[in-house]
């Protein structure tokens, strides 16, 4: 079956997401032997997971047997309105929680694509599907992975989540991969007090049409957004420096000029703001209920009174 991308890429931007790229689902050899290297190091600290399906993060056809292309898809999350107080939560995770809500825009654009294409059938991927999102967000071309190691869009920056539908149809025109454009930019990995973003030496030239032209990685156990979400230890690390943060990070992103500039895509109520607000004093059952829909509903309230008060420290 052969579709037009324009049709997937109009209906994508009609079901609310913000971008949509195609590229054809192949085997990214070099990105899997990067992947591997960096698991080798034990940069993923205790995200286990990481190591499963090593080969089909690389390879969407072994994901969808038959798969022919690779849909990406962005959703910006800049809130409208930013924490204020000395407490912070990652800015991501303000709204409802993205896989909920992606989830839900996935299933509403295959059933569309149905409409018209009633043999059209896709794989949805929102993060619980071992793909590399920002990979083929590249390859797709809605951007490039920046030095902060996330996909930078010229309009969304970095604050955007990644889905994908994998599908065995075919389109009509495929897009290619986004040149870098940090250039001499080094402001995330300067801002990072962790130094958890590192040049990555064995980012050489030449491998930019195999795989992301990347040009640091992220040493995972340094960074606050894993520590504070995935790390379910009584302590976090000594020196580890969460400058305020109970929930993820966004000092490197933040320091990023494209996020500057990036299009507001997430309406944060002054009531939503007054709910995050209130999370600080909450006792568990408050917390469990202000947080149902929320990201933060991964992390127990254990977790969540062991980072406050390592932020507060
Ligand atoms: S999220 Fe925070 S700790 Fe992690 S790399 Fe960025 S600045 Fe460093
Ligand atoms: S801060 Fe600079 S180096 Fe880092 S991702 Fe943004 S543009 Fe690239």
């Amino acid at each position: 079956m052969k579709i037009p991308a324009k049709e997937i890429k109009d209906t994508a931007l009609r079901v609310g997401f913000d971008a949509c790229g195609i590229a054809p689902a192949t085997e990214m050899p070099l990105f899997a032997s990067r992947l591997a290297q960096w698991l080798g190091d034990g940069c993923h600290g205790s995200m286990h997971y990481m190591e499963q399906y090593q080969s089909m993060r690389a390879d969407p056809r072994q994901l969808v047997p038959g798969a022919r292309s690779v849909v990406s898809l962005l959703l910006g999350y800049r809130p409208s309105r930013l924490m204020q107080g000395s407490v912070k939560i990652a800015m991501y995770a303000y709204g409802e929680d993205y896989h909920r809500r992606i989830k839900r825009m996935l299933y509403q654009l295959i059933a569309e694509l149905q409409h018209s294409h009633p043999d059209f059938s896709a794989k949805p991927c929102v993060d619980t599907v071992p793909i590399s999102d920002k990979l083929w967000a590249w390859q797709a071309g809605l951007g490039w992975i920046g030095k902060n190691t996330l996909l930078v869009n010229p309009l969304l920056g970095s604050l955007c989540n990644i889905a994908e539908l994998v599908t065995d149809a075919e389109v009509d025109a495929y897009d290619s991969p986004m040149a870098n454009r940090c250039g001499e930019c080094r402001l995330c990995v300067d801002a990072c007090p962790n130094h958890a973003l590192v040049a990555d030496s064995s980012n050489g030239t030449g491998e930019s049409q195999s795989v992301a032209p990347q040009r640091s990685r992220l040493v995972a156990m340094r960074c606050t957004s894993y520590q504070t979400v995935e790390n379910r230890a009584e302590q976090l690390p000594e020196g580890q420096q969460g400058r305020g943060y109970a929930f993820g990070c966004d000092i490197c992103q933040l320091a990023c000029p494209y996020n500057r500039e990036a299009a507001v895509r997430m309406d944060i109520s002054a009531e939503q703001m007054q709910s995050l607000q209130s999370l600080v004093a909450a006792d568990e059952a408050s917390f469990r209920r202000l947080t149902r829909t929320l990201a933060l509903s991964r992390i127990t309230f254990a977790q969540w009174r062991r980072n406050l008060r390592h932020a507060a420290e």
